[in-house]
């Protein structure tokens, strides 16, 4: 590549380059000299050469590795919001022991949460989902080597409670094959005996998609002699305003473009699917891997 360049450059400089003191002080037919060809050799047009690559080094800080201190978080709203007013809120509510900084990350209403200690972190995330003036914040934990736009906002993990089952039913089994339903199942809320009767409910820790409606419940066949069928409902723990229209979060029943006017009032969405955290109950929280359930399904 060099020697093309050279080659072409002395091709085109005028009256030939024999006075060798005339060569620095030649000019092509662009007016470049060989110091401007040096120059643009350095400064290389093609994007994948192998000395493209750099090694960088991993940014660490006095209180860590900095993927381990962070977040990322998207509020879902069209509307963007104001750094200081998120900080503001969330100093409130979330309570942590050491300060953490918000960050604007991008124009779709993405931050970056930096906390100085790495418990917040982990507190922070395992208690969500959180809201700021009743908008979902979905946060993300990072990994080394992940940008932004990498991440799927749209996954977000709920606790959801199952009502209205017939206490024969209510079993660890049963939690799970209700939470498979609902999205990708993450936990189940267990007890020390077989069934699961500390609550009058059942509780599923589910990543529920938030483009696609919220399931509401779903109907159990009722056995014996029993005329009627029973229709299990699902509340979801801490879960923000959403669209009663159409039963997605992320935006108001008057911006809806999913569920025409017409057809808005008979969704079946209203604020019943909203509860508040379940009160502690002597009950063990297990966790589902995605990784090991993916292995089983294939
Ligand atoms: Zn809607």
């Amino acid at each position: 590549m060099a020697l093309k360049l050279v080659v072409e450059w002395m091709r085109s400089v005028a009256d030939g380059v024999g006075e060798h003191d005339s060569v620095i002080n030649s000019k092509d037919r662009d007016g470049n000299t060989i110091f401007h060809l040096a120059a643009a050799f350095k400064q290389k047009e093609t994007p994948m050469a192998e000395s493209d690559f750099l090694d960088l080094e991993d940014g660490t800080t006095d209180f860590g590795a900095t993927t381990n201190l962070c977040l990322l978080g998207k509020v879902l709203n069209s509307k963007p919001l104001n750094a200081n007013a998120i900080t503001n809120v969330l100093n409130i509510v979330w309570k942590t022991r050491a300060a953490f900084h918000v960050v604007p990350w991008s124009s779709n209403n993405t931050y970056l949460f930096r906390f100085e200690d790495e418990a917040d972190k982990i507190a922070i995330l395992k208690d969500g989902p959180w809201s700021i003036m009743n908008n979902l914040l979905v946060l993300k934990g990072l990994t080394d080597g992940v940008v932004v736009s990498e991440l799927d906002f749209s996954l977000c993990p709920f606790w959801v409670q199952i009502h209205g089952l017939p206490i024969e039913k209510m079993s660890r089994a049963n939690a799970e094959i209700i939470g498979n339903c609902i999205g990708n199942l993450l936990a189940i809320e267990v007890s020390h005996g077989g069934l699961l009767l500390d609550r009058s409910f059942l509780r599923v820790k589910v990543e529920v998609n938030t483009n696609l409606p919220l399931p509401k419940g779903f109907w159990l066949k009722r056995c014996g002699s029993s005329p009627t069928d029973l229709w299990i409902s699902y509340k979801y723990e801490k879960l923000p305003d959403f669209c009663y229209a159409c039963g997605r979060i992320g935006h108001e029943n008057r911006n809806c473009k999913f569920v025409s006017r017409e057809t808005r009032d008979i969704s079946g969405y209203g604020p019943e699917l909203r509860t508040g955290k379940a009160r502690k109950a002597d009950t063990i929280v297990h966790e589902v891997s995605l990784t090991v359930r993916a292995a089983d399904e294939q």
